[in-house]
Formats: C-alpha cells, structure tokens, sequence
C-alpha cells in the first residue's frame, strides 16, 4: 500500500485554510481542532519530520476520523485527507504493532472459515443475549457484553451466510452483459436479503449473476484499523478469486466495497487496474440498462410511501448521488422526499464507532433528526454499514422510520413473471 512518506506533496498542498471544519462531522460534532483535517494534516506532517513517534495523543487523533472524505470534496485544493490519516494509522502500526483491536480486525478478515462460523453461532447466541426490536428487525443485549454498549441496536447475523445459500436463477446464461457479484461482508453475514434482491432484479433483466464463494472481505474494515498488510492479502485474495471468472462488470451492491473496488485497489498495482475500469455499484449499473425507463412506464401507486435517502460516503465520493435519486424518483410505490444534508456522514466510519461511540452517536442523532423532519416513513441508503448506523441512530432518537437497502423497494416494483 502507498507509504505516508508518498502524502508528502499533499499534505505540503494544505494551506490551513480550515474550510473544511465546514464539513468535517467530526469537528460539527466535538468542536475540537484535533478531529478537523488541517490537524490530521499538520500531525502527518509531524510524523514524517520525526517530531513526533506514535505516542498515544497522536494515535487518538488520528483516530478521530471517519475517513469519510467530506473535507476532501470541499478543499479548494483536494487534499486527500481521508487517504493521509489512513496511510498515517498505517505508519504507526508500522512504528508500534498493531493494536490489540486492530490484530484482532486483521486476523479476523483474513479467515474467512471464522468469518463464517462466527455468523453463524453469533446468530444462535444472539437468541440468548439479545431481544428483538420491533419494526427494526434490530437486537439490543439483553446482559451486558463487554466492548459492546448496552444501548447499541445490533444487526442479526445470518445463519446461513448469503455465499453458503443455494441461490437458484431464473436464468441460466445472460443475454446482455457477463455479470460478477462481489458480495462484501454486510451482505454476506448481515443481510443476505439484500444478495437475494439483486439477483432477482438481474435475472429479471435477462442477466445470470456469476457469484464466487472464493471472494473474501474488501479490506475497507482493515484499512480504518490501520492494518495494510491485511488489505494487501485481501486484495491479493479478490483478485485471485474474481480475474479467472470472464466477466463485463463486477457488480456491487454495498457503498464501502465499491470505494474499495473502484478506488483503492488501482492504487495497489497494475493487475488491479481492471477493478477501476469495471467495478460498478448496482443502482449506476441499472441506470445504465435503462431500468428507470421501465419502472416509470409501470402505473403508478395511489397511496405510495414517502421515502427519503441517504448517500454512504463512499459512493457521493465517486460522484454517485443521482442514480438512486432517479430510480427513487421512478419507482412507481414510492413519494420521494430529500432529506436536509443527506450527503454527509452517517457516522459509523469502519471502527471509527468501536472507539468513539459517543461522537459516533452525536453524528447520527443529527442524522435521525433530519430524517425525522423529512417526514419520511422509510429511509432508503445503498450501503449495510450505513444501514446499521443509521437503525441505531433512529432507534435511539425514537424515530419510527424504516431502513432499507433501494435494492427491495426495485425488488418490489417488478411485475411477477
Ligand atoms: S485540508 Fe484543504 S480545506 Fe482543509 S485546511 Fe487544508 S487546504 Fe484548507
Ligand atoms: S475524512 Fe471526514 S472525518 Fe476525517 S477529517 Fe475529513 S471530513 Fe473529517
């Protein structure tokens, strides 16, 4: 992975200008110059100068990002901060190890057997520890665990990870383009549902999905853990499990894979390359293929539900936020509303929310209180990560909105065949 020695022209070509404290929803939410950028930038900085070594301060600020990249669209000169505090948390893993969290991160992506046995005796557990919400399809704990707070609103994880499942197609080969579903952890372990969505809706439009069992976790997890020897096995490990496959596109359907398809593993080397050219996320893929053309010529629904959306960081990064608008806009069971600020962060930020749920919670009460005054019944997103998040964030401000994935609401819409 790019060393943070590599940062160096960028972080010169931060001129402390500080308007990106305008953005950044972790100075909105703590007021403090260490969870701005111009800060990070300055510590990075520090870091390459040998002024400062790792020492726990440097290592708390550093962690104060959500690597949402926010600051990065604002900054008249488009530092890349989110890429500087990732490479920074990389170089103190370098300088000091890992720390006991990020081992664990890394150990735990890179076996995906674990992976797997973890979803599923985690669902059994789940039936003694937690009770269910109603509405949300959420868990909260019903006895204290330790490392998870009490108030937290879980996701189930699948007893049958999606991968595992014996997904039947109603078509057997494409008659339009060859398609590759890369899965990500979400919807492999958390919800499958939203896997069983998107091969409906391409089967529907002609099109068999190729899935590999052989794919493993992006890496996005291990990178806001600093740990970039595991993004770099994993990586090696996607490559190998998805090149052999002939394929026109691969096809995902969660944000954070697609910031890791499209953005970061053409950063990795040349073999990776292919990934920037044909990683497309689900909605951009389907607007292409003129489905939003077939869905608005459906009649239209008489009493239909009013939906809002959120944009995950990682596709309003690639320029992604007027696909799912369209297809919200076409889809014939729904009113579409725009919420205040739907474009930034919703909080979570990888492991940001392990180390700092308050400000964690801070984000996405603000979050909630906007989809709140939205008057929307169900807020649609198209990413897992931002799916839990915002579940929390709703439940614990009281707010009855639904989540969802925009995947089962073009699921729904499709005539039976
Ligand atoms: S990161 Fe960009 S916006 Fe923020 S202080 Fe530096 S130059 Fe200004
Ligand atoms: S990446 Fe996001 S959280 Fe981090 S400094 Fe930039 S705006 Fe703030």
């Amino acid at each position: 992975m790019i060393d943070l020695e590599q940062y160096r022209t960028w972080t010169q070509a931060c001129v402390k200008c500080g308007a990106c404290r305008a953005t950044c929803p972790v100075f909105k939410a703590e007021n403090t110059e260490g969870g701005v950028a111009r800060g990070k930038i300055t510590l990075a900085q520090a870091m390459m100068d040998g002024q400062v070594f790792a020492e726990d301060r440097l290592v708390h600020d550093l962690s104060q990002c959500l690597l949402c990249g926010s600051c990065a669209n604002l900054c008249p000169n488009q530092v890349p901060t989110h890429e500087i505090v990732a490479a920074a948390r990389r170089e103190v893993a370098r300088k000091k190890g890992l720390s006991g969290f990020g081992k664990g991160v890394a150990a735990l992506l890179t076996h995906k057997k674990t992976m797997d046995w973890m979803s599923k005796s985690g669902e059994l557990a789940s039936r003694l520890l937690c009770r269910r919400i109603p509405d949300t399809s959420g868990l909260k704990l019903r006895f204290p665990v330790p490392g998870i707070p009490r108030e937290r609103t879980l996701p189930k994880p699948s007893f049958t990870p999606f991968l595992n499942r014996e997904i039947r197609q109603t078509v057997s080969f494409s008659t339009g383009p060859k398609v590759l579903f890369f899965t990500g952890c979400g919807i492999n372990y958390l919800y499958p549902e939203i896997g069983a969505y998107l091969v409906r809706i391409l089967n529907f439009m002609g099109i068999h999905v190729t899935l590999t069992d052989e794919q493993v976790c992006c890496g996005l997890p291990a990178l806001s853990a600093g740990a970039g020897n595991a993004v770099d096995t994993l990586a090696q490990r996607n490559l190998k499990a998805l090149k052999p496959h002939a394929f026109d596109y691969v096809i995902t359907a969660c944000a954070s894979c697609h910031g890791a398809l499209a953005g970061l593993y053409p950063t990795l080397g040349a073999d990776y390359h292919v990934f920037a050219d044909k990683t497309r996320d689900i909605m951009e893929f389907l607007m292409d293929m003129d489905l939003v053309g077939r869905l608005a010529a459906l009649p239209r629904s008489k009493a239909p539900v009013k939906v809002t959306y959120h944009d995950p960081c990682h596709l309003r990064n690639h320029g992604l936020t007027q696909a799912p608008r369209q297809l919200l806009h076409a889809l014939p069971q729904i009113d579409y509303v725009e919420m205040t600020d739907a474009a930034t962060c919703c909080g979570l930020g990888g492991t940001f929310s392990v180390h700092h749920y308050e400000t964690s919670q801070k984000i996405g009460d603000q979050k909630a209180h906007h989809i709140a005054q939205s008057g929307a019944q169900i807020v649609a997103t198209a990413c897992p990560g931002c799916m839990i998040q915002l579940r929390d964030s709703l439940n614990r401000q009281g707010v009855p909105a639904r989540v969802t994935h925009l995947l089962e609401f073009v699921c729904q819409a499709l005539p039976d065949r």
